[in-house]
Formats: structure tokens, sequence, C-alpha cells
């Protein structure tokens, strides 16, 4: 049974997003912030869309652009590049290499799929910045997933048999060039896979922000606070006021469990990332010949490495639970620990340069990997669960759910409707103690890729 509001029980009370411990690097480098204009008084509009991470803002962007006599509305509890989707590492992935299916290499119609899915939202990245000028870093240059030991490189092994299977292009890359490349004696092995591209989220997420069509209104620092679903129309409080919508869609991460759908689904994870400051050139000479790269580990619990645009060094590894949606300072500062040391281990003449910003980000997992799309209920849609990547599915994800809420079709929505639906997750407590155990233990195994 969902509890009601207790001001009025036919509201439904949402939970509040809470705000995280620090800024992002890529937030704090991103330029001038978005005219800020939370919501007040009472609006009403033909769509409101909630939340403004990689879903939201595509689910807008393409309701607006379908519907354009239509008035949309974006909400989002906070700074539009300042949440998960602003703090990833800014792959837009066209193919992941999940070594945690056990069924990977197998599942060539599930990989064929997800390739589908994951082309149309880089096909809709793209469009952005080259129909709608949106600036943001872009650089299309794949990724290199790169391996520090022998049972990386096996991984790797096993990832390139399922890209023969799929016909899909790669390149090994030996340790020598890896040097070149990075100026990193770190890596023994990598393969380069052309696709995915890499991109300043941060900057992505607000320049979309400003070009989104004009019937969209964008409302940061406005959280939704209760909802009363009805097919004849649909009231939203918010921290400022109300707002009347025809429809709804939902694309609120593991938040959007709150709203009544999935309870109790949602698995709160974060993971981490620190950023140096801009490099100076003689410290620009000991990262190797390429102006910026993208390196994946070859083992998921091992290190994720950008060299960016602008001239800075930045690592992500450490998972952990994040009980009630949310890590502490202190947990910011102990996974940074940990990245001083990965820091360390590839640039050992650089690392005492130490971090400029620390920062972790939400992903949402489900405990069948199921991710929620489509229809939720008469005129509700919704998008979310990253379960694990989302910049690339973020964007498909948004595009198909506005498409299918305007009655249209494609191979993509066909594709997500057909994907199972997340499923309850075992006990907070439990589960809590599972990921816990897991995390630490693969992050353990994983050694030298840390
Ligand atoms: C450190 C890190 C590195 C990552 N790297 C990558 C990567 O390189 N590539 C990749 O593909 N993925 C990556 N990810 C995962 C990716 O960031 C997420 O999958 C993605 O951001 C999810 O997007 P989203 O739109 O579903 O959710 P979010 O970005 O979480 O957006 C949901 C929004 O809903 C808002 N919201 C929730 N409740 C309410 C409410 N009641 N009222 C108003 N607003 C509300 C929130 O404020 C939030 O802004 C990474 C994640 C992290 C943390």
């Amino acid at each position: 049974m969902t509890a009601r509001h207790p001001s009025d029980p036919t509201f439904l009370p949402i939970a509040r997003p809470i705000a995280d411990a620090t800024e992002s690097g890529w937030y704090l480098t991103s330029g001038p912030d978005l005219p800020l204009t939370p919501h007040h008084s009472t609006s009403q509009c033909d769509v409101l869309v909630i939340g403004a991470g990689w879903m939201g803002l595509h689910a807008a962007r393409r309701y607006a652009e379908l519907a354009p006599q239509e008035r949309v509305i974006l909400v989002d509890a906070g700074r539009i590049g300042n949440n998960a989707s602003g703090r990833c590492m800014g792959f837009a992935i066209d193919l992941a290499h999940n070594p945690r299916k056990h069924d990977f290499v197998e599942d060539m119609q599930g990989n064929r799929e997800e390739l589908h899915v994951n082309l149309e939202g880089n096909a809709y990245l793209r469009s952005a910045v080259e129909e709608l000028g949106v600036e943001c870093d872009w650089d299309p240059q794949g990724k290199y997933h790169s391996a520090a030991t022998d049972h990386g490189i096996e991984d790797l092994v096993a990832f390139s048999k399922a890209l023969d299977a799929m016909g899909q292009g790669y390149r090994w890359v030996e340790a020598d060039e890896m040097q070149a490349m990075t100026g990193s004696r770190h890596y023994k092995r990598a393969l380069h896979h052309p696709g995915t591209i890499l991109i300043q989220p941060a900057k992505y997420l607000k320049n979309l922000a400003r070009v989104l069509p004009d019937n969209v209104t964008i409302h940061e620092n406005t959280a939704v606070t209760a909802a009363r679903f009805d097919p004849a129309g649909h009231v939203f409080r918010t921290t400022g006021g109300e707002i009347r919508a025809r429809k709804v869609i939902l694309c609120a991460s593991g938040y959007l469990q709150s709203f009544g759908f999935f309870g109790g689904s949602a698995i709160p994870v974060y993971t981490f990332a620190s950023m140096t400051r801009r490099l100076l050139p003689s410290e620009l000479a000991q990262t190797g010949e390429a102006e910026a790269f993208g390196l994946i580990p070859a083992n998921s619990f091992g290190t994720t490495v950008r060299k960016t645009r602008d001239n800075r060094l930045l690592l992500r590894n450490v998972y952990a639970y994040a009980r009630d949606f949310r890590v502490t300072k202190p947990e910011v500062e102990r996974a940074a620990r940990q990245q001083q040391v990965s820091f360390d281990r590839r640039w050992p003449g650089l690392s005492a340069i130490g971090f400029e910003s620390i920062w972790g980000g939400l992903l949402t997992l489900s405990q069948n990997g199921g991710m929620v799309f489509g229809e939720l209920g008469p005129n509700i849609y919704g998008a979310a669960y990253c379960n694990g990547t989302g910049v690339s599915r973020g964007a498909a994800f948004g595009k198909a759910v506005a498409e299918l809420s305007l009655g249209r079709t494609s191979a993509t929505i066909d594709i997500l409707n057909r994907r199972p639906k997340p499923t309850r997750a075992y006990p907070r407590l439990i589960t809590q103690t599972g990921v816990n155990l897991v995390t630490g233990w693969r992050f353990r195994r994983a050694g030298q890729e840390v």
C-alpha cells in the first residue's frame, strides 16, 4: 500500500533527491550557469517531463520537436549538468563490454539490439551537436579497453570474440603504443573499438538545455513533491507551486519508484571520480602524444581514465551502496584516496599534483538488470534506471519514450518494450550487504586493473 500525502490523501508524497556532497569537476569547468528559473505559482502544460538527465532532456527535446504546438515543461530538483548525468565519465558507448553478463559473448541478439538502441542514441546526440550547435568537446575517437594484467587481457580476448561474431571492427593496441599514446607504462595491451564518442557531459547537458525548442520551459531547482495521477489531467505539487499536465514522462532515475512505480526495485549504487587541475606543458608531456583519450578498464571493477580536451586527467573507480540514494563527503574522500593510488600507478611522475575536484554520482541498478521504459499508466510514461551506462542509452530511451507517448512506433520502441522490467530487489539490508561484499571482493580481485 503506497503512503498518501498527510495534508491531502488524494496526493502521493514524492521523495526529493538529496544534493550531492561535492560539485563535479565537469560541472565546475562547464562554463556559465544556465539562467535559473525555479517554478512558482500554477502552470499548465501538455506534458511534464520530470528529471533533466540524459533521459529527461532528450524526452523533452523529442516531444517538443514532434509536437511544436504543445507546451512542454521540464523540471529538475537540481541544476542541469550537476546530476548523475553530468557527473559521468562522458563515454557515449555504442556497445558496452559487459563481462559481468554471463552470456555476453553468446547473447548475439541482445548485443545487436543493444547496439541498435545505442546507435540511435548516439545519432541523436550527434544531431544536437551538428544541427543545434551544442558545444561539448565532441570527440568520436572510440574507446580503448585497456588491460594492465594477464586476466584483463583474457577479458579482452573474450570481448573480441563477441565483436568477431557481430562483425564489429576493432584493433589490438600493444603496450608500446599505449605508452606512446598515454605516457603511462601501466597498460599491457588494449583493444580499440571505434564508435564510442567522448564528450564533456555537463557542457553537453547545459548547452542542450539552452537550445531546446521554444515550446519547452525549464525549471531547475524544482522538485516535484507530490503527485495526483488522473487520466483526465495529472496534478503535481512542486517546491514552488503546482503543475497541471495532460501527460507526464518520468525520467527521475531511481527516484521514479517514489512516484508509485516499480516499488523496491531501485538499487542505488554510487561510483566516484577525481579530476586534476589543467596540466602544465611540462606535465602534459608525461601524458603521451594523444591530445585526449578515453580508457575503459578491461575488468569492470578497474579504473576508467580520461584525458580531457582541456588537459586534465580524470579517474573513476570504486562502487558503494548508497543508502537513501546519497553518499557523504567522507565517502567521496575515501574513494578519492583510492583514485590517488590509481593515479600513482599510472603516472608516478605526476600524481603528486593530486586532484582539483572529487565527486560521486548515482547509478540506478536493478536486481535483474531491467530498465524502466514505456507506458506506466494512462498518460503516464517513464524511462529510467541506467544499470551502469546511461549516456547513449539515455538519449535513446528519452527520444523513444517521447515518441511512444505521441503514439509513434519504431524498432527501438519495440526492442525496449520487449525488455524485462526491473524486478523488486531483496530487502535493503540484504541488498546493501550483498552489494558491498560483492563490489569489495571484485574490486580486490581486479588488482592492478584498479
Ligand atoms: C561517476 C560516473 C561515471 C559514469 N560514466 C558513464 C559513462 O561514461 N558512460 C555512460 O553511458 N554512463 C556513465 N555513467 C552512468 C550515467 O551517468 C547514468 O546512467 C545516467 O546519468 C542516468 O541518466 P538519467 O537521466 O536516467 O538519470 P539522472 O542523471 O540521475 O537524472 C535524473 C534526474 O531526475 C531528477 N529528479 C529525481 N526526482 C525528482 C523529483 N521528485 N523532482 C524533480 N526532479 C527529480 C534528479 O534531480 C536528476 O537530475 C556514469 C555514472 C557515474 C556516477
